[in-house]
């Protein structure tokens, strides 16, 4: 028999959470869940897995149980959750003993719907009995690729969430959600989660609010860009992604004195101000964010509105789940990564010199850094390439794209494209001629035909290929140009080669002794098809520094010349948040006041109407927000 039916479902949404409908892939996994189904859900970032536990753990009697990995987090979940009139508690080691015994005490007694617990907890034999003694309605798993030893965030705790489901005297559905697509974690979450015939969805990765663009610049050049995004709007919440502890703190620095209220966030800090520096960006006291990747699993704040790469990720799964942190509203955002030359050289050297996991086999080791090696390449292969850059994301994740977005960095023309195919086959006779032995300088050289330098030193002046793209070489910058007089230059050179190793044309080592090999896909660059081409920007102003546009993306109902209501009603949103102690995106998201601008309510009905909106908040808020939309209205 079922738990819950999916009317029951819809008017939860409705009514709770204040949705009209259920996003791609949430119906279908609620309605599994409430069939009584495993499900095993792969969402993006921001597409709304949360959603895919909390209302069926509403609609069915009994109590929800949700595995996370956040202790720290927990509370604002929970409190997210009680404000939309649903009755929520957490479990974890910020609880005192006594205040736990509560808790679980208060659960057996049915005063909760769902219950929030790190997974360490599930291993605790007095939790184990309570839960054995619970009526369970669902087991939910929250970023379940932790489980994985091949995800980015494998967590050995979440091991015993199996064993734990397994104990159970009464087995509920489980519902496992994750953002990480890659076939081998999926198996491995439902192999050690010990799901039971589980409905498997993907979902779409795209994310079609997201803005995407690509700029190479020198690392002197980002700060700049960085504090002139920042300042285009300083109460605008963003996220800056450093590689380097130090970076950050050169980053915050930068940002602070050009007067951008922001915060940080560094495995280098104590533990007290990593959890101030967070909540002041989450209560949007700092709205600005500048962390390693350390920061933001699991932070849900759902109005940021650009994240900002300062360095290259090292691979594109990891650059999507940070990027994706942006516009989980699903209102107009930006996700703008700079790169140098110096971040690809960081990120092959951290490759070779991880020695790995201790239990590895030398070979296995060796296994796990060539998946790494290819991960990177496509990573640098997004941040040369010249097509539409929402298309290589979602090839990247396995999905055919349905053409050009005409929204992102390349699409709308930034920059044009160079064809340097006649470099990329002199480069390419060049490594085959030089056996894969020697680094990009030396390629350069040989191809440039200096005779004062390396070339002559490696004895290298007799190669074939030596001076083929020298002073009076055919293949000259200029495409089409019979003679030239200049050599190509040697950064050229060195970028074609990074070119051809993103496509899997060469393969790059970093290390004590740096080499360029042939890759995988070496004979197709022999091919009469074979063509390749580089980015370059053109002599204009970026698009990232002009005046900020509403006008790319699908969102709903949003509309010019709201932007005066939108502050007023986002500096009420923080004067209430600030009085009642919660985070703003709590009380309402941005989409939500974005929906109220449009939609500018002055009745009990028409504030439902609002996407957002339900009873728990129109009876909270309704009245205060109407009367500052009269108040706007009136002046
Ligand atoms: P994820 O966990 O997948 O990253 P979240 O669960 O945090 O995403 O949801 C992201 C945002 O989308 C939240 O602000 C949430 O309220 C909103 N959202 C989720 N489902 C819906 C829906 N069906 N309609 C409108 N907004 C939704
Ligand atoms: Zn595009």
């Amino acid at each position: 028999m079922a738990l819950a039916t999916m009317d029951e479902a819809r008017r939860v949404l409705a009514e709770r959470f204040g949705y009209d409908g259920f996003r791609p892939g949430q119906g279908e996994l609620v309605e599994a869940v409430l069939a009584g189904r495993d499900v095993l859900g792969v969402m993006p970032t921001g597409a709304g897995k949360s959603l895919c536990y909390q209302v069926p753990g509403v609609a069915a009697e009994g109590l929800a149980l949700v595995v996370s990995p956040l202790v720290s987090l927990m509370g604002d979940q929970v409190r997210a959750l009680l404000e939309a009139g649903v009755r929520g508690a957490y479990l974890n080691s910020t609880l005192t003993p006594g205040q736990q015994s509560t808790v679980m005490r208060r659960a057996l007694e049915g005063a909760y719907d769902l219950m929030y617990v790190a997974p360490e907890r599930l291993a605790d034999p007095r939790f184990v009995d309570f839960a054995s003694r619970a009526r369970l309605s669902i087991v939910a798993v929250d970023e379940a690729h932790c489980v994985s030893q091949w995800g980015q965030d494998f967590r050995p705790s979440y091991l015993a969430v199996g064993d734990f489901i397994a104990s159970l005297p009464e087995r509920p559905p489980v519902c496992a959600l994750t953002a990480t697509a890659t076939g081998r974690v999926r198996d491995d979450i439902e192999r050690l989660l010990g799901l039971r015939d589980p409905l498997v969805l993907v979902t779409g990765f795209d994310r079609p609010n997201l803005r995407f663009s690509v700029e190479r610049l020198e690392p002197k050049r980002k700060l700049a860009r960085i504090a002139a995004r920042a300042l285009r709007d300083p109460a605008e919440s963003g996220i800056v992604y450093c590689s380097t502890r130090k970076d950050v703190e050169k980053v915050h620095e930068a940002l602070v004195a050009a007067g951008v209220p922001a915060t940080r966030y560094h495995a280098g800090l104590s533990k007290d101000e990593r959890e101030a520096n967070q909540r002041a960006f989450i209560d949007d006291d700092a709205p600005v964010m500048v962390a390693t990747n350390a920061f933001g699993m699991g932070i849900d704040k759902s109005n940021v509105r650009y994240v900002i790469h300062h360095n290259m990720p090292g691979s594109m799964e990891a650059y999507y789940q940070e990027a994706g942190r942006a516009g989980r509203d699903g209102e107009p955002s930006e996700c703008l990564l700079f790169w140098s030359d110096g971040d690809i050289s960081t990120c092959r050297f951290f490759i070779e010199q991880e020695s790995g996991n201790e239990e590895l086999s030398p070979e296995e080791a060796e296994a796990v850094r060539a998946t790494r090696r290819r991960m990177l390449e496509a990573m640098v292969g997004y941040c040369y390439t010249t097509d539409c850059l929402r298309s290589y994301i979602l090839r990247y994740f396995g999905e055919e794209p349905p053409g050009a977005c005409g929204a992102c960095g390349n699409c709308d023309g930034g920059f044009e494209a160079v064809d340097v195919t006649a470099e990329a086959r002199a480069v390419m006779r060049c490594v085959h001629e030089l056996r894969g032995r020697f680094g990009k300088g030396v390629v350069a050289d040989v191809l440039r035909g200096g005779e004062g330098g390396r070339a002559a030193e490696l004895g290298l002046l007799s190669a074939r290929c030596f001076g083929d793209l020298g002073p009076g070489s055919p293949e000259g910058p200029e495409p089409g140009a019979p003679r030239r007089r200049d050599a190509v230059p040697a950064a050229r050179i060195r970028e074609v080669v990074e070119l051809l190793a993103a496509g899997g044309y060469l393969v790059v080592t970093e290390g004590t002794y740096p080499t360029v090999q042939l890759g995988p896909r070496f004979r197709e660059a022999a091919e009469p098809g074979f063509s390749l081409a580089m980015k370059r920007a053109l002599r204009k102003p970026a698009r990232a520094e002009r005046p900020p546009s509403r006008a790319f993306g699908a969102s709903g109902g949003a509309s010019f010349g709201d932007e005066g209501l939108f502050e007023h009603l986002r500096a009420l949103r923080k004067d209430i948040a600030t009085r009642l102690g919660k985070p703003p995106y709590v009380v309402f998201s941005d989409a939500t006041l974005r929906d109220m601008c449009a939609r500018r309510p002055a009745t009990d009905e028409e504030f439902l109407e609002v996407s957002g909106v339900g009873l728990s908040k129109l009876k909270r808020y309704g009245e205060d927000f109407m009367a500052a939309i009269r108040d706007y209205e009136a002046r």
